[in-house]
């Protein structure tokens, strides 16, 4: 939020909670492309380069949408001469481009990819008992792509060392690969707690 800007200014102690709440963004086709924290769809909903959509389907531009009243279950931000409803849904009026499917190669998502789950022993530690291993080492010219990579607990990351795992006598669970997530499934993997609201959007498509 731009302190310039006459705009949702929010209060002290209120910074965080609301305004790090996801808001579904869609293009202007209605097809989703990211979630964004509610902090950033403030600001392009004030800037005017999208519109809120509200629980029934209409879209707001800002000054619509700080008309309307705060429901009880509603999340609210702080602003300077009262309170703003927090948007689910953001419409960006003029972005046309549909996010590519692909999937960031992060340990997160290999993580989730291989199910938290070490892909030689099938052990499932927790996160911090799991590191990212090469299949092939990187010191034998192992790239870090997706078919290189699996989610592997210390023991067996430690016992396998700079062998293949044929040569350390280890079998991979099952082969890895690029996962072939789509949009939709990776928006839903990404939020702790979908909104209702972002149903019609993300669904029958
Ligand atoms: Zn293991």
């Amino acid at each position: 939020m731009q302190d310039s800007l006459e705009g949702p200014r929010t209060r002290r102690g209120q910074r965080d909670g609301a305004l790090s709440l996801p808001v579904l963004l869609l293009n202007r086709y209605f097809a989703p492309v990211t979630i964004i924290p509610a902090r950033r769809a403030m600001t392009l909903l004030y800037a005017g380069s999208a519109h809120a959509i509200d629980d029934a389907g209409e879209a707001f531009d800002f000054r619509g949408w700080r008309t309307l009243p705060v429901r009880d279950d509603d999340d609210r931000i702080g602003v300077v001469g009262g309170a703003l409803r927090v948007p689910r849904v953001l419409h960006l009026k003029d972005y046309d481009r549909t996010p590519e499917n692909a999937v960031r190669l992060t340990r997160r998502n290999l993580l989730l990819r291989d199910g938290y789950e070490c892909q030689y022993c099938g052990a499932r530690p927790g996160v911090r008992g799991l590191n990212v291993d090469h299949v092939l080492p990187r010191s034998r010219g192992g790239g870090d792509t997706w078919d290189n990579l699996v989610i592997s607990c210390h023991a067996c990351n430690l016992r396998k060392g700079r062998r293949t795992p044929e040569e350390a006598g280890m079998r991979l669970l099952r082969r890895p690969h690029r996962p072939r997530w789509s949009t939709t499934a990776h928006i839903l993997l990404a939020a702790r707690r979908p909104f209702r609201e972002w149903q019609p959007f993300l669904h029958g498509r």
